[in-house]
């Protein structure tokens, strides 16, 4: 009954993010209720594993009374300070100083945004005023990779190469370039590592020579492309990419909204390639979704450039809540949480998932399996030795995302026919074989 009004208002009020408006009325929302550890309960009394931690963002999984506690703490102290006027909370200090101190390299200095899509935006500006401040204004071009997902705001979405966020809205824009992503099982040049990095760095400095060496700003890459399919290269290839960028003087921005705070197995991707991007985006993990925020990590060089070409005036960006303190009370709860136990859970948890989901590999509709720590895809195939794609008519999206929900499992399910696995890391073994069961519960169905 609650159910059934809420879904007529939904229909009627509330737009969805990234969704079809026709599509999403005629099928209705389906209303999540409560959620404890690595399970959500919707308004019907179902209870599923969230095998995608919402948007891949509830790495700590959902219930913990710590944080809960953390943010009524700070909401009853203080529940806002601005930023602006030189003011500021305790909390956001302590925050940002505790991610200097476990950031790669030199990345000491953190903005802190709402959540990723902001974060990417805010390097964007960021890129730019450092050039000017270099007396470079015109390296204005920036270049990202096919696949790669880096938010959707106006500038963002245009770094974005996914199609969806260009059609109808007017981007990419002249400045926003691409070159080919890695996608190992469908690379032209094949499988083999060193022969998909040659190509890729190839690709990026032919595709700095044609714009100009010195008009390039930033290059733009995720360590695992993740709203393009979960993507992940061979390794050495985001290091490849790094080298490349160093050597031609172009920033190296690496979006880890997905793969940040122990996703993939360390606390930062880039830490398993041993490189120091020249800023870095976070969000999702870093408050483990329960409030939104998001962070951009800016190495020594870069803060220190812009700090000198502004000199006294104020550097004109910032947002009414950036550095939110009842957020980054949240952070801070959360960080600890990471650090008590749960990065090394989802370590043992992503060596089984991979493990488990591997098993499914002989299944006839499965043609690749990939993934890092508790970040995983299943690409399936009608045909296994062409690598041919699921029929469209067998609408993968909805269809394959309906079949996992009805076998009690909450999972990405890419158009292309993939599944995206991205649990909370507190999950258990039992859930971990259990997301791997249903899953095979839904290929058999599906044949
Ligand atoms: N960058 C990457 C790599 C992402 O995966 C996402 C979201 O999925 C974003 C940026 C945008 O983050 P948000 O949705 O918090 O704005």
């Amino acid at each position: 009954m609650l159910s059934n009004s809420l879904v007529e208002l939904d229909r009627k009020h509330l737009i969805h993010p990234v969704s079809s408006f026709r599509g999403h009325e005629a099928r209705g929302v389906r209303v999540l209720r409560s959620a404890k550890g690595a399970q959500v309960t919707d308004a019907e009394g179902h209870t599923l594993i969230d095998g995608f931690a919402g948007l891949w963002c509830v790495n700590a999984g959902y219930g913990h009374e710590s944080i809960v506690a953390a943010a009524a703490d700070q909401m009853r102290k203080l529940p806002y300070a601005t930023g602006y006027f030189d003011l500021g909370a305790e909390a956001p200090i302590r925050l940002a100083a505790e991610l200097a101190e476990r950031s790669p390299g030199d990345l000491d200095h953190i903005y802190f945004t709402l959540g990723g899509s902001d974060a990417v935006d805010s390097t964007i500006r960021f890129v730019r005023y450092y050039w000017h401040a270099r007396g470079e204004p015109q390296r204005d071009q920036f270049i990202s990779v096919e696949q790669g997902y880096h938010g959707s705001t106006s500038a963002g979405a245009g770094l974005t190469a996914l199609p969806g966020f260009h059609e109808g809205f007017g981007i990419p824009y002249s400045w926003q370039h691409k070159i080919s992503s890695h996608y190992v099982y469908r690379n032209p040049v094949g499988p083999e590592p060193q022969a998909i990095i040659d190509a890729s760095v190839a690709e990026l400095r032919a595709k700095v020579a044609e714009i100009g060496e010195e008009r390039v700003a930033a290059f733009y890459l995720e360590p695992i492309q993740g709203s393009g399919g979960v993507l992940v290269p061979p390794t050495g290839w985001v290091k490849a990419m790094r080298d490349v960028c160093s050597e031609l003087g172009i920033l190296f921005i690496a979006d880890e909204v997905i793969t940040g705070f122990g996703r993939t197995g360390p606390l930062f991707a880039c830490e398993e390639e041993g490189i120091v991007p020249d800023l870095m985006t976070t969000a999702k993990g870093l408050t483990s979704g329960y409030v939104p925020m998001g962070a951009v990590f800016m190495r020594e060089h870069v803060y220190q450039t812009i700090a000198d070409g502004a000199g006294a005036k104020a550097v004109g960006h910032g947002f009414t809540y950036s550095a939110h303190p009842v957020s980054a009370a949240v952070a801070l709860e959360v960080l600890a949480l990471y650090e008590g136990g749960l990065l090394e859970n989802g370590r043992t948890m992503g060596a089984r998932l991979m493990e488990g989901l591997r098993s499914l590999a002989d299944h006839p509709l499965v043609g690749d399996v990939r993934g890092r720590g508790m970040l995983a895809a299943v690409e399936l195939v009608s045909d296994k030795a062409a690598r041919t794609p699921l029929p469209a008519s067998l609408q993968p999206a909805t269809r394959l995302f309906d079949r996992a929900w009805d076998a009690g499992l909450i999972v990405r399910s890419f158009p292309q026919g993939i599944f995206g696995y991205a649990p909370p890391l507190c999950c258990t073994a039992d859930e971990i074989d259990q997301i791997v069961e249903r899953t095979r519960t839904v290929l058999d169905q599906t044949l």
